[in-house]
Protein backbone atom coordinates (compact mmCIF):
# COMPACT_ATOMS: atom_id res chain seq x y z
CA UNK A 1 0.00 0.00 0.00
CA UNK A 2 1.45 3.54 -0.89
CA UNK A 3 1.77 5.50 1.83
CA UNK A 4 1.50 8.77 0.35
CA UNK A 5 -3.05 9.29 1.16
CA UNK A 6 -1.11 8.70 5.14
CA UNK A 7 1.21 11.70 4.28
CA UNK A 8 -1.02 14.01 2.86
CA UNK A 9 -3.47 13.16 5.53
CA UNK A 10 -1.00 13.82 8.05
CA UNK A 11 0.21 17.13 6.33
CA UNK A 12 -3.27 17.96 6.26
CA UNK A 13 -4.23 17.85 9.81
CA UNK A 14 -0.30 19.30 11.23
CA UNK A 15 -1.49 22.13 8.33
CA UNK A 16 -4.96 22.80 10.27
CA UNK A 17 -3.38 21.99 14.08
CA UNK A 18 -1.25 24.74 13.41
CA UNK A 19 -3.62 27.30 11.65
CA UNK A 20 -1.78 27.20 8.52
CA UNK A 21 -4.91 27.63 6.35
CA UNK A 22 -2.87 27.70 3.14
CA UNK A 23 -0.96 25.15 3.62
CA UNK A 24 -4.02 22.90 4.68
CA UNK A 25 -5.80 24.00 0.82
CA UNK A 26 -2.94 23.31 -0.88
CA UNK A 27 -2.48 19.94 1.20
CA UNK A 28 -6.61 19.15 0.59
CA UNK A 29 -6.04 20.02 -3.30
CA UNK A 30 -2.63 17.76 -3.52
CA UNK A 31 -4.51 15.09 -1.92
CA UNK A 32 -6.94 15.20 -4.40
CA UNK A 33 -5.02 15.25 -7.26
CA UNK A 34 -2.81 12.32 -6.00
CA UNK A 35 -5.96 10.44 -5.16
CA UNK A 36 -7.53 11.01 -8.83
CA UNK A 37 -4.48 10.36 -10.73
CA UNK A 38 -3.25 7.19 -8.62
CA UNK A 39 -2.33 3.75 -10.02
CA UNK A 40 -2.21 5.63 -13.51
CA UNK A 41 -5.50 6.63 -13.73
CA UNK A 42 -7.12 3.40 -12.43
CA UNK A 43 -9.87 5.64 -11.51
CA UNK A 44 -11.03 6.37 -14.88
CA UNK A 45 -9.54 8.98 -17.49
CA UNK A 46 -12.41 11.60 -15.93
CA UNK A 47 -10.82 11.55 -12.98
CA UNK A 48 -7.47 12.27 -14.41
CA UNK A 49 -9.00 15.14 -16.92
CA UNK A 50 -10.78 16.32 -13.93
CA UNK A 51 -7.87 16.62 -11.57
CA UNK A 52 -5.49 17.89 -14.35
CA UNK A 53 -7.95 20.76 -15.73
CA UNK A 54 -8.94 22.13 -11.62
CA UNK A 55 -6.41 21.21 -9.26
CA UNK A 56 -3.94 23.75 -11.02
CA UNK A 57 -6.86 25.96 -10.30
CA UNK A 58 -7.33 25.17 -6.83
CA UNK A 59 -3.62 26.17 -5.90
CA UNK A 60 -4.23 28.98 -7.55
CA UNK A 61 -7.14 30.00 -5.30
CA UNK A 62 -5.20 29.01 -2.32
CA UNK A 63 -2.09 31.62 -3.03
CA UNK A 64 -4.23 34.65 -4.42
CA UNK A 65 -6.92 34.33 -1.98
CA UNK A 66 -5.51 36.04 1.55
CA UNK A 67 -5.48 33.14 3.93
CA UNK A 68 -8.94 32.59 5.72
CA UNK A 69 -9.48 31.90 9.07
CA UNK A 70 -11.08 28.09 9.24
CA UNK A 71 -14.37 29.93 10.19
CA UNK A 72 -15.41 31.48 7.67
CA UNK A 73 -17.01 32.11 4.08
CA UNK A 74 -13.53 31.68 2.36
CA UNK A 75 -12.51 28.74 3.65
CA UNK A 76 -15.91 27.27 3.40
CA UNK A 77 -16.09 28.36 -0.59
CA UNK A 78 -12.74 26.71 -1.11
CA UNK A 79 -13.74 23.50 0.67
CA UNK A 80 -17.02 23.71 -1.51
CA UNK A 81 -15.12 24.21 -4.58
CA UNK A 82 -12.76 20.89 -3.58
CA UNK A 83 -15.86 19.08 -2.92
CA UNK A 84 -16.98 20.08 -6.33
CA UNK A 85 -14.23 18.90 -7.63
CA UNK A 86 -14.03 15.65 -6.18
CA UNK A 87 -17.72 15.23 -6.94
CA UNK A 88 -16.76 15.98 -11.15
CA UNK A 89 -14.19 13.93 -10.73
CA UNK A 90 -15.38 10.82 -9.30
CA UNK A 91 -19.07 11.00 -9.28
CA UNK A 92 -21.03 13.50 -11.66
CA UNK A 93 -23.50 11.91 -14.33
CA UNK A 94 -21.67 11.50 -17.46
CA UNK A 95 -23.66 14.03 -19.06
CA UNK A 96 -22.30 16.55 -16.61
CA UNK A 97 -19.09 15.68 -17.24
CA UNK A 98 -19.63 16.14 -21.10
CA UNK A 99 -21.79 19.18 -20.67
CA UNK A 100 -18.56 20.64 -18.85
CA UNK A 101 -16.10 19.72 -21.36
CA UNK A 102 -18.55 21.14 -24.18
CA UNK A 103 -18.79 24.54 -22.14
CA UNK A 104 -15.56 25.04 -21.42
CA UNK A 105 -12.87 26.74 -23.97
CA UNK A 106 -10.63 23.12 -24.09
CA UNK A 107 -9.75 23.65 -27.44
CA UNK A 108 -8.85 27.56 -27.26
CA UNK A 109 -4.92 26.47 -26.61
CA UNK A 110 -3.01 23.69 -28.79
CA UNK A 111 -1.12 22.77 -25.91
CA UNK A 112 -1.71 19.60 -23.35
CA UNK A 113 -4.16 19.72 -20.84
CA UNK A 114 -1.10 17.90 -18.41
CA UNK A 115 0.92 20.89 -20.07
CA UNK A 116 -1.36 23.82 -19.12
CA UNK A 117 -1.83 22.31 -15.50
CA UNK A 118 1.93 22.29 -15.13
CA UNK A 119 2.09 25.82 -16.16
CA UNK A 120 -0.32 26.93 -14.19
CA UNK A 121 1.10 25.01 -11.04
CA UNK A 122 4.42 27.32 -11.49
CA UNK A 123 2.10 30.72 -12.20
CA UNK A 124 0.87 29.57 -8.53
CA UNK A 125 4.23 28.56 -7.37
CA UNK A 126 5.62 32.14 -7.83
CA UNK A 127 2.98 34.32 -5.76
CA UNK A 128 4.23 32.18 -2.45
CA UNK A 129 8.52 32.92 -3.84
CA UNK A 130 7.21 36.79 -3.67
CA UNK A 131 6.16 36.03 -0.25
CA UNK A 132 8.76 34.65 0.57
CA UNK A 133 11.07 37.28 -0.99
CA UNK A 134 9.16 40.11 0.56
CA UNK A 135 8.63 39.36 4.34
CA UNK A 136 11.11 35.68 4.80
CA UNK A 137 8.59 33.58 5.87
CA UNK A 138 10.39 30.67 5.64
CA UNK A 139 6.73 28.53 4.89
CA UNK A 140 5.63 30.50 1.72
CA UNK A 141 9.21 29.23 0.83
CA UNK A 142 8.09 25.65 1.05
CA UNK A 143 4.66 26.68 -0.14
CA UNK A 144 6.14 27.71 -3.30
CA UNK A 145 8.65 24.68 -3.77
CA UNK A 146 5.69 22.46 -3.15
CA UNK A 147 3.99 23.78 -6.14
CA UNK A 148 6.81 24.13 -8.40
CA UNK A 149 7.08 20.13 -7.25
CA UNK A 150 3.40 19.48 -8.27
CA UNK A 151 4.11 21.04 -11.93
CA UNK A 152 6.91 18.41 -11.53
CA UNK A 153 4.42 16.14 -11.57
CA UNK A 154 2.28 16.94 -14.82
CA UNK A 155 5.20 17.88 -17.07
CA UNK A 156 6.45 14.21 -15.79
CA UNK A 157 10.00 15.17 -14.96
CA UNK A 158 12.18 12.44 -15.34
CA UNK A 159 9.52 10.00 -15.90
CA UNK A 160 9.20 8.77 -11.86
CA UNK A 161 5.17 9.18 -12.49
CA UNK A 162 2.77 11.40 -10.74
CA UNK A 163 2.33 9.73 -7.12
CA UNK A 164 6.07 10.07 -6.69
CA UNK A 165 5.83 13.79 -7.31
CA UNK A 166 2.62 14.95 -5.51
CA UNK A 167 4.08 12.88 -2.23
CA UNK A 168 7.33 14.97 -2.26
CA UNK A 169 5.40 18.21 -2.62
CA UNK A 170 2.99 17.26 0.30
CA UNK A 171 5.89 16.33 2.23
CA UNK A 172 7.88 19.86 1.37
CA UNK A 173 4.36 21.49 2.53
CA UNK A 174 4.42 19.52 5.95
CA UNK A 175 7.95 19.86 6.42
CA UNK A 176 7.51 23.99 5.71
CA UNK A 177 4.40 23.74 8.22
CA UNK A 178 6.45 22.02 10.90
CA UNK A 179 9.39 24.16 10.74
CA UNK A 180 7.52 27.55 10.36
CA UNK A 181 5.51 26.45 13.94
CA UNK A 182 8.80 25.12 15.57
CA UNK A 183 10.04 29.01 14.72
CA UNK A 184 6.89 30.36 16.05
CA UNK A 185 7.44 28.60 19.07
CA UNK A 186 10.80 28.76 19.86
CA UNK A 187 12.21 32.09 17.75
CA UNK A 188 11.36 35.56 19.00
CA UNK A 189 9.78 37.58 16.20
CA UNK A 190 11.75 41.02 16.29
CA UNK A 191 14.94 39.74 16.77
CA UNK A 192 15.31 36.34 14.92
CA UNK A 193 16.67 34.98 18.46
CA UNK A 194 15.94 31.71 20.77
CA UNK A 195 12.74 32.97 22.75
CA UNK A 196 12.48 32.39 26.54
CA UNK A 197 10.26 29.19 26.17
CA UNK A 198 13.57 28.23 24.13
CA UNK A 199 15.58 29.30 27.34
CA UNK A 200 13.67 27.09 29.86
CA UNK A 201 13.63 23.76 27.49
CA UNK A 202 17.79 24.68 27.16
CA UNK A 203 17.94 25.43 30.90
CA UNK A 204 16.21 22.26 32.08
CA UNK A 205 18.62 19.97 30.04
CA UNK A 206 21.89 21.42 31.24
CA UNK A 207 24.05 20.02 33.47
CA UNK A 208 27.53 20.47 34.50
CA UNK A 209 29.27 23.89 34.80
CA UNK A 210 27.59 26.94 32.75
CA UNK A 211 27.27 30.51 33.55
CA UNK A 212 23.99 32.64 32.45
CA UNK A 213 24.38 36.63 31.97
CA UNK A 214 21.34 38.97 32.28
CA UNK A 215 21.70 41.51 30.09
CA UNK A 216 19.27 44.63 29.86
CA UNK A 217 18.92 47.74 27.87
CA UNK A 218 19.78 51.09 30.16
CA UNK A 219 16.90 53.63 30.17
CA UNK A 220 14.93 51.63 27.37
CA UNK A 221 11.90 53.15 28.47
CA UNK A 222 12.76 56.73 27.82
CA UNK A 223 14.55 55.98 24.59
CA UNK A 224 11.03 54.66 23.42
CA UNK A 225 9.50 58.19 24.96
CA UNK A 226 12.28 60.06 23.16
CA UNK A 227 12.56 58.02 19.94
CA UNK A 228 9.74 56.23 19.51
CA UNK A 229 9.00 52.86 19.31
CA UNK A 230 10.16 52.18 16.33
CA UNK A 231 13.48 53.06 16.64
CA UNK A 232 13.38 50.91 19.97
CA UNK A 233 12.28 47.83 18.01
CA UNK A 234 15.89 48.68 15.80
CA UNK A 235 17.82 48.95 18.93
CA UNK A 236 16.66 45.85 20.12
CA UNK A 237 17.16 44.10 16.96
CA UNK A 238 21.07 45.48 16.83
CA UNK A 239 21.85 44.61 20.49
CA UNK A 240 20.34 41.16 19.79
CA UNK A 241 23.11 41.18 16.58
CA UNK A 242 25.87 41.57 18.74
CA UNK A 243 24.99 39.46 21.63
CA UNK A 244 24.44 36.61 19.00
CA UNK A 245 28.12 37.43 18.74
CA UNK A 246 29.29 36.93 21.78
CA UNK A 247 32.20 34.47 22.25
CA UNK A 248 31.34 31.32 23.71
CA UNK A 249 27.95 31.93 24.32
CA UNK A 250 24.67 31.67 22.97
CA UNK A 251 22.14 34.90 23.35
CA UNK A 252 18.54 34.32 24.02
CA UNK A 253 15.74 36.95 24.38
CA UNK A 254 13.95 36.70 27.73
CA UNK A 255 11.31 39.07 27.14
CA UNK A 256 11.06 43.07 26.53
CA UNK A 257 14.83 44.65 26.59
CA UNK A 258 16.60 42.07 28.40
CA UNK A 259 18.49 39.28 27.15
CA UNK A 260 20.08 36.26 27.99
CA UNK A 261 23.47 34.64 27.20
CA UNK A 262 24.50 31.12 28.56
CA UNK A 263 27.99 30.27 28.61
CA UNK A 264 28.33 26.25 28.36
CA UNK A 265 32.19 26.87 29.93
CA UNK A 266 32.21 29.24 32.42
CA UNK A 267 36.22 30.05 32.49
CA UNK A 268 36.76 33.55 30.11
CA UNK A 269 32.58 34.67 30.10
CA UNK A 270 33.33 37.85 32.14
CA UNK A 271 36.06 38.81 29.40
CA UNK A 272 33.34 37.89 26.92
CA UNK A 273 30.71 39.75 28.42
CA UNK A 274 33.02 43.06 28.96
CA UNK A 275 33.43 42.79 25.23
CA UNK A 276 30.10 42.38 24.30
CA UNK A 277 29.36 45.75 26.61
CA UNK A 278 31.73 47.54 24.64
CA UNK A 279 30.40 46.45 21.39
CA UNK A 280 26.70 47.67 22.37
CA UNK A 281 28.12 50.88 23.73
CA UNK A 282 30.11 50.99 19.95
CA UNK A 283 27.22 50.16 17.66
CA UNK A 284 25.86 53.12 16.20
CA UNK A 285 21.62 52.04 15.91
CA UNK A 286 20.07 54.29 12.57
CA UNK A 287 17.10 56.25 13.53
CA UNK A 288 13.76 55.60 11.03
CA UNK A 289 14.03 58.31 9.22
CA UNK A 290 11.12 61.41 10.12
CA UNK A 291 8.49 61.92 7.14
CA UNK A 292 10.03 64.75 5.05
CA UNK A 293 8.92 68.60 6.34
CA UNK A 294 6.40 69.89 4.37
CA UNK A 295 7.42 73.23 2.90
CA UNK A 296 5.15 76.60 2.96
CA UNK A 297 4.06 75.33 -0.64
CA UNK A 298 2.65 72.44 0.86
CA UNK A 299 5.40 70.45 -0.94
CA UNK A 300 7.91 67.88 0.88
CA UNK A 301 11.25 69.41 1.01
CA UNK A 302 14.00 67.99 -1.44
CA UNK A 303 16.56 68.23 1.11
CA UNK A 304 17.89 64.80 2.03
CA UNK A 305 18.10 64.27 5.61
CA UNK A 306 21.03 62.84 7.01
CA UNK A 307 21.01 59.71 8.32
CA UNK A 308 20.41 59.70 12.24
CA UNK A 309 21.96 57.35 14.41
CA UNK A 310 22.22 56.45 18.49
CA UNK A 311 24.24 55.01 20.75
CA UNK A 312 22.69 52.49 23.68
CA UNK A 313 24.36 50.92 26.52
CA UNK A 314 23.52 47.59 28.45
CA UNK A 315 24.03 46.36 32.06
CA UNK A 316 25.22 42.66 32.25
CA UNK A 317 24.60 40.43 35.39
CA UNK A 318 26.65 37.46 35.42
CA UNK A 319 26.87 34.44 37.40
CA UNK A 320 28.10 30.69 37.14
CA UNK A 321 26.57 27.19 38.43
CA UNK A 322 28.69 26.24 41.94
CA UNK A 323 28.16 24.16 45.17
CA UNK A 324 25.92 27.09 46.30
CA UNK A 325 23.64 27.59 42.92
CA UNK A 326 23.21 24.25 41.44
CA UNK A 327 19.57 24.64 39.79
CA UNK A 328 19.54 27.19 36.71
CA UNK A 329 16.68 28.92 38.60
CA UNK A 330 19.01 29.89 40.92
CA UNK A 331 21.82 30.68 38.71
CA UNK A 332 19.58 32.94 36.47
CA UNK A 333 18.14 34.68 39.93
CA UNK A 334 21.95 35.26 40.74
CA UNK A 335 22.64 36.80 37.39
CA UNK A 336 19.49 38.60 38.12
CA UNK A 337 21.00 39.99 41.28
CA UNK A 338 24.07 41.10 39.43
CA UNK A 339 22.42 43.17 36.88
CA UNK A 340 20.76 45.17 39.61
CA UNK A 341 23.64 45.85 41.12
CA UNK A 342 25.15 46.75 37.92
CA UNK A 343 22.50 49.01 37.59
CA UNK A 344 22.95 50.80 41.06
CA UNK A 345 26.24 51.30 40.19
CA UNK A 346 25.71 53.53 37.48
CA UNK A 347 24.71 51.18 34.93
CA UNK A 348 26.86 50.18 31.18
CA UNK A 349 28.79 47.86 33.11
CA UNK A 350 29.15 44.19 34.00
CA UNK A 351 29.50 42.82 37.47
CA UNK A 352 30.07 39.56 38.09
CA UNK A 353 28.84 37.12 41.11
CA UNK A 354 32.60 36.13 42.48
P1 LIG B 1 16.69 50.41 33.34
O1 LIG B 1 17.88 51.12 32.86
O2 LIG B 1 16.56 50.43 34.83
O3 LIG B 1 16.62 49.01 32.80
O4 LIG B 1 15.41 51.19 32.82
P2 LIG B 1 14.50 50.83 31.59
O5 LIG B 1 13.79 52.06 31.20
O6 LIG B 1 15.31 50.18 30.53
O7 LIG B 1 13.55 49.72 32.20
P3 LIG B 1 11.98 49.61 32.26
O8 LIG B 1 11.71 48.21 32.72
O9 LIG B 1 11.41 50.72 33.08
O10 LIG B 1 11.48 49.80 30.79
C1 LIG B 1 11.61 48.84 29.83
C2 LIG B 1 10.97 49.36 28.56
O11 LIG B 1 11.17 48.46 27.48
C3 LIG B 1 9.49 49.53 28.70
C4 LIG B 1 8.91 48.99 27.40
O12 LIG B 1 8.13 49.93 26.76
C5 LIG B 1 10.13 48.71 26.57
N1 LIG B 1 9.96 47.53 25.71
C6 LIG B 1 9.76 46.26 26.09
N2 LIG B 1 9.66 45.46 25.01
C7 LIG B 1 9.80 46.25 23.91
C8 LIG B 1 9.81 46.02 22.49
O13 LIG B 1 9.65 44.89 22.00
N3 LIG B 1 10.00 47.08 21.67
C9 LIG B 1 10.19 48.35 22.17
N4 LIG B 1 10.39 49.33 21.31
N5 LIG B 1 10.18 48.59 23.49
C10 LIG B 1 10.00 47.56 24.35
MG1 LIG C 1 14.31 45.53 32.16
MG1 LIG D 1 16.24 48.34 30.92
Amino acid sequence: MSFAPLLCALAFALALAFRRHRAAQILAAIALAQFALADDGALGLRAVSAATMFAPWLFLAAVLVPEPPLRSRRMLAFAGLLGFVAWLALAAPEHVWRGLEDALPLGALSWRPSRVAGTLCLVASVVPLARWLRRGAPLELALALALALAACAWFDVAGVGFARWLTIAALVAALGVVYSSWRLAFLDALTGLPNRRALDETLARLSGGYALAMVDVDHFKQFNDKHGHDAGDRVLIEVARVLAKTRGAAAFRFGGEEFCLLFRKPDGAAEACEETRAAIEATAVALPKKPAAKSKAGKGTKTKEPQRTVNVTASIGLAARDAKRRSAQEVLKAADQCLYRAKGKGRNQVVAER
